[in-house]
């Protein structure tokens, strides 16, 4: 007799991650074309010599220095083996099979899958027409069930953004009791100044976790760390959820020295932002309806033409994200990959 598992997850499809295609580049992920800076491949390879030990569990020396560097207590702090790790904790940490997770949709594609494999129920709320999160829908969708909502700024995989007043406005209505998850994975990338710094916001607040990653602005995608920032109360339950010595000695590592050389990182990251809007202007010009995007990416609203355009662009070497009958999401790279792509691009049919 097969093995009896949970029937609830026969439902449940497997995250579907970016396509490798050799000969091709790459425009499907997320990730920063640029590997670790020198200063960290080597911290890398001094924490080699000591894989026979397991890592701190805790990661301790990097909880403590990013405590120092976002101005927080390091009791508010958990080191995640991703920040996708986190958001499945946070799921974990506030919610039984009766309550719910509230997000946007179309958003980070992992918080359906982390919600239904803890067991616990979706409610989703459309975008706006213009691909923004609609704060006001979603105050109204939290029911007594409600436990976490998740606000992904900017959003994956649409690269709007929700602005400071409008977010503090929503989580001041947020009933007492549902704790709201800012997801700030690209938050680097952020060039608008209407754009909130969440860690700012989560110091006077008991309901508000933030997450962020190493995986983008940082170039650590391989090596799996992200953080939250969320009160004593919330951290403490995270930790507990985590499993131990998830985030590996290398990645701690790895992190630790990037924080030493974050300027030079995050500068990195304005050639991104310059690159994505360049990008961004080309389409638009070519006729694509591309909506501002604050992240390392674009989204093309191409609807049912979106397989076809990804085809297209696959033909050209070129791997981009289709969300099909939806959408296609493309990663800004560096200026020859971005090249090829709009090279693509432009000798596709103009959109419908
Ligand atoms: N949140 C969002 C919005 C993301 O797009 C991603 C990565 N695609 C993550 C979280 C997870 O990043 P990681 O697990 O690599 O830290």
């Amino acid at each position: 007799m097969t093995p009896r598992t949970r029937a609830d997850l026969d439902l449940v499809p497997g995250y579907i991650p970016g396509r490798q295609i050799p000969g091709a580049v790459k425009l499907a992920s997320n990730e920063v074309a640029e590997g670790p800076l020198p200063s960290v491949v080597a911290a890398i390879a001094a924490a080699a010599t000591d894989l026979n030990r397991y890592p701190d569990t805790q990661a301790t020396a990097l909880q403590d220095r990013l405590a120092t560097r976002l101005g927080v207590p390091a009791s508010h702090l958990t080191i995640g083996c991703g920040s996708v790790m986190l958001c499945q904790q946070l799921v974990q940490a506030t919610c039984g099979p009766a309550d719910e997770v509230l997000f946007a949709w179309r958003s980070f594609e992992a918080y359906p899958l982390v919600t239904q494999v803890v067991g616990a129920r979706q409610r989703t709320v459309p975008l706006r027409p213009d691909l923004s999160h609609d704060l006001e829908a979603m105050l109204a969708a939290i029911t007594p069930a409600t436990r976490l909502v998740f606000v992904c700024n900017p959003n994956n995989p649409t690269g709007t953004t929700v602005h400071r007043e409008e977010l503090i406005a929503f989580l001041d209505a947020v009933p007492g009791g549902v704790l709201v998850a800012l997801d700030e994975a690209y938050h680097e990338f952020v060039t608008d100044p209407a754009v909130p710094d969440g860690v700012a916001l989560c110091r006077h607040r008991g309901s508000l976790a933030v997450l962020r990653t190493f995986s983008k602005a940082y170039g650590l995608a391989g090596l799996r760390v992200g953080y939250c920032v969320a009160p004593e109360p919330v951290t403490t339950v995270l930790r507990k959820v985590s499993v131990p010595f998830s985030v590996n000695s290398l990645a701690q590592a790895a992190a630790l020295a990037s924080l030493e050389v974050e300027e030079e990182l995050l500068a990195r990251c304005q050639g991104v932002a310059t690159e994505r809007d360049r990008v961004r202007a080309e389409l638009l010009a070519m006729g694509y309806p591309v909506p501002d995007s604050q992240t390392n990416f674009v989204w093309l609203p191409l609807g049912e033409q979106t397989t076809d355009f990804a085809e297209h662009c696959l033909s050209h070497k070129v791997v981009i994200r289709p969300f099909p009958g939806d959408g296609a999401r493309v990663t800004i790279s560096d200026a020859a990959d971005n090249q090829l792509f709009l090279t693509a691009a432009r000798s596709w049919r103009t959109p419908q």
